[in-house]
């Protein structure tokens, strides 16, 4: 695997491959890898001849100083992670590679997407978002690039911004990666306490039901109920739970038969906030 840490070599090198006709695929992260970074790669090298991959924690998505600080960063184990996938190219940048001299966010208008569930708790998350990939996609000019539905709202705006920006590249959204017991997996498990861990289980549990739920009971009804069962909950606190449209990501109160629903859910484990979502039809 070829490591990169300057955007100019890294450019250099893959045009090198695109003269050959290679295509590229691109899967940006945040490293502290695990199965579900490692399901996008393994879709990625599917489609394409190069798969590249950025481990980058990037600042500005971060509305709280010591959940940036707190991050988990394993960077010796995620090139072990990426050369035992064969993962052709990573690039992996310092803070000023990507930004130069000021770290901050441009400002985006994503139709509104960007104000929805994870926009109202996370102040100025999808500025960060949009900035750094939109910058990545920039410097590595893929023909594909690869993002989880684990971070659905995240996948829309991508697409949203890939559209707006007419940006020559397609991007494929991959299905949640999950533990055995139901768990998404996300970097941030590995800051879950044992009993934190066991307890998060219940939310996947609670989606799987809200989905069995949707077919007989209104919207207004499955929220009291996920509502409830958090209630008394000793570990996991709700922080949103909502039923919204896939298209529009905005809440609804009465279904439709012709549109797409997802519900989508943050809760705290402790310290350590968790989301999640399930497709409802
Ligand atoms: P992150 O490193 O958390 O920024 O994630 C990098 C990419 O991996 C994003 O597109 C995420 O949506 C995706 N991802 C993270 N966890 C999972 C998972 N459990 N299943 C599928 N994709 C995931």
């Amino acid at each position: 695997m070829d490591i990169f840490t300057e955007k100019l070599t890294l450019k250099t090198h893959l045009s090198k491959l695109k003269a050959q006709n290679k295509t590229i695929g691109f899967i940006p992260t945040m490293g502290a890898l695990h199965k579900g970074h490692l399901s996008l790669i393994k879709k990625a090298q599917k489609k394409n001849d190069i798969v590249v991959v950025s481990i980058f924690v990037n600042p500005t998505q971060f509305d709280k100083a010591e959940d940036l600080i707190n991050y988990p960063k394993t960077l010796e184990n995620d090139i072990q992670l990426l050369q035992s996938v064969a993962c052709n190219v990573l690039f992996h940048p310092s803070v000023k590679e990507v930004y130069g001299k000021n770290t901050v966010s441009e400002k985006f208008n994503f139709d509104g997407l960007e104000h929805e569930m994870e926009g109202k708790y996370r102040d100025g998350h999808f500025d960060g978002v949009g900035t750094v990939v939109k910058t990545l996609f920039e410097i590595v000019n893929p023909d594909t690039a690869y993002f989880g539905q684990k971070d659905f709202q995240q996948l829309q705006i991508i697409k949203k911004m890939v559209k707006q920006n007419r940006l020559p590249l397609k991007v494929k959204g991959c299905k949640i990666f999950r533990e055995k017991n139901g768990l998404a997996m996300s970097s941030r498990n590995a800051r879950l306490s044992k009993e934190h861990r066991a307890a998060a289980t219940f939310i996947y549990k609670t989606l799987k039901k809200t989905k069995k739920r949707f077919h007989t009971k209104s919207v207004n009804e499955i929220c009291d109920w996920v509502t409830n069962q958090f209630k008394n909950h000793p570990l996991l606190q709700l922080e949103y739970f909502t039923i919204a449209d896939e298209k529009t990501l905005k809440t609804i109160e009465i279904k439709e038969s012709d549109k797409k629903y997802r519900a989508f859910i943050a809760v705290f484990a402790g310290e350590i906030r968790l989301i999640d979502n399930i497709p409802l039809r």
